[in-house]
């Protein structure tokens, strides 16, 4: 099933080409690992991908959105199981986060126009995977600095060597970008089943997604080996068939299972 992912894009699910083996998740570098993911996964009208270089300077929210976008194409009405913890009775429980809902918010990726307390007017982009980049290879951890590099321009003219942000603006312009990408700072209303309280949690969208990934491949991986072991196919040809076919040689492959 394709699902159109982000503007021109579809996508398609994840774990249905042998490539998709190649992915590590374990790699301690989250944004390469969606770079390659959506790479192999998204395809425009003409069947082709898209260009790493052209993935890093989306923002973190399309790029988000077009994540949901594959997990649902693989999965459709796919639920993410979250845990919570009730802050009024401390009981544990789990709750259901479907990525449908999510995949209602639509990441404005236009530039933000924000009028600064003391008049100018600041033209910002959202964050993207080549500013965490940027941001990592100068070792930059002072989120005023971090902020002042999505200043595209302070009153129509590039912004000026060595422009700072002040420091009193860093929260309503977190507000204001907040606000064009509600799935980076996405919260969720769950109630207790014990005590019936309901709290706002905050969910982050980008690593459940990834797990949700990991654990797909790894069973995956699993299925390949099975199925390799009893039936001598290959990598290839066990990942081109559909998952229901796969689960269906598995569930008869199962000791005691019968024929029918
Ligand atoms: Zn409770």
């Amino acid at each position: 099933m394709n699902v159109v992912a982000t503007s021109g894009w579809h996508a398609r699910a994840f774990g249905s080409a042998v490539a998709d083996l190649d992915l590590r998740f374990d790699a301690g570098a989250p944004q390469r690992t969606i770079t390659a993911l959506l790479a192999h996964c998204l395809r425009d009208a003409r069947g082709d991908a898209p260009l790493p270089g052209e993935l890093t300077r989306w923002s973190l929210a399309r790029r988000l959105h077009a994540l949901i976008a594959v997990r649902l194409a693989g999965e459709p009405g796919a639920h993410e199981p979250l845990q919570a913890r009730c802050e009024l009775c401390d009981a544990e429980y789990e709750f259901d986060l479907a990525l449908e809902r999510c995949a209602e918010f639509v990441p404005d990726d236009a530039p933000l126009h924000w009028l600064a307390p003391d008049g100018r007017r600041l033209q910002l982009h959202l964050p993207c995977a080549a500013d965490f980049e940027a941001w990592q290879a100068r070792g930059m951890v002072d989120a005023q600095r971090l902020a002042a590099m999505l200043v595209d321009a302070v009153d129509d003219a590039p912004p000026l060597d060595g422009f700072e942000l002040d420091a009193a603006w860093l929260l309503p312009l977190a507000d204001a970008m907040a606000m064009r990408d509600p799935l980076n700072a996405l919260a969720v209303d769950a109630d207790c089943p014990d005590c019936g309280h309901r709290q706002s949690l905050e969910i982050e969208l980008e690593s459940l997604l990834l797990h949700a990934f990991a654990r797909q491949q790894r069973h995956l991986l699993d299925s390949v080996l099975r199925l390799a072991q009893a039936l001598h196919w290959t990598e290839s040809e066990i990942v081109a068939l559909p998952a229901w076919r796969r689960e269906f040689y598995l569930d008869r492959m199962a000791p005691g299972a019968t024929l029918t």
